[in-house]
């Protein structure tokens, strides 16, 4: 065999393990960004909460003012109701107490339901920053177990690309020049033996008279149907 297929077939064998190991560095970078989402959804769900808080507030202190000139006025209503002395005047006066005494238990109501959607909001508040810390606990751990791995990653690609350099030293300078195009095109397999006469990527049946030329000459040769190397096998 053509010492130059044993040299391209040994770099190949050193490409596919640089591949892999790429790939497998290629994968660490979703699971990061899965963990950054969920990360990131928790807090939305504490800053909306935050913010309903915060409008509910604003809400109690303007029903808080409301109430207290609501009573203020009320009173004084209730008092002239004392002084009132003719009847008409003391119709309109009671009718005007009861509308207000209506008034007044309607705000009561909705400054009550504002306290304790205040109350309640504040008491989740603080069960999701407690959940949001225990999370970033624990994320802090598969972080660090993350970039460990990518560090181990890091260290096993530069030995493998060493040893890609050492086995492309032993192949033919426009054999390797062309190889290193396809590879990079490709990033798999992209040296092939023809199998039954035919390219072994593609199965493109390759006359015989240029097979017959490539075993005599144990040449590597480019795919014209699919782009690959082809080589034959004595
Ligand atoms: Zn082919």
């Amino acid at each position: 065999m053509n010492p130059d297929v044993d040299a391209l077939m040994a770099l190949q064998a050193e490409d596919d393990v640089v591949e892999e190991i790429m790939a497998q560095l290629d994968a660490i970078a979703p699971r990061l960004e899965a963990l950054d989402q969920v990360r990131a959804g928790a807090l939305k769900a504490l800053t909306q909460l935050k913010g309903a808080i915060e409008s509910d507030e604003r809400k109690r202190v303007e029903l808080s003012m409301r109430l207290t000139e609501h009573k203020e006025r009320h009173d004084k209503n209730v008092a002239q109701l004392d002084v009132v002395k003719r009847m008409r005047e003391a119709t309109a006066a009671v009718a005007q107490v009861e509308m207000g005494r209506k008034l007044l238990l309607e705000l009561e109501g909705s400054h009550r339901d504002v306290v304790n959607r205040v109350n309640e909001g504040r008491r989740v508040v603080v069960e999701k920053e407690a959940q949001l810390a225990k999370l970033d606990e624990d994320q802090a751990a598969a972080r660090a177990a993350i970039q460990g791995e990518k560090e181990t990653l890091g260290g096993t690609l530069a030995g493998a690309r060493r040893n890609r350099e050492a086995k492309a030293a032993s192949v033919t300078a426009s054999l390797r020049a062309k190889y290193d195009r396809i590879r990079q095109r490709r990033r798999s397999q992209s040296v092939f033996a023809l199998e039954a006469g035919a390219c072994g990527s593609c199965d493109t049946a390759i006359p015989v008279h240029r097979r017959q030329a490539m075993t005599a000459s144990g040449s590597v040769e480019v795919c014209e149907a699919c782009g690959v190397l082809i080589f034959a096998r004595e």
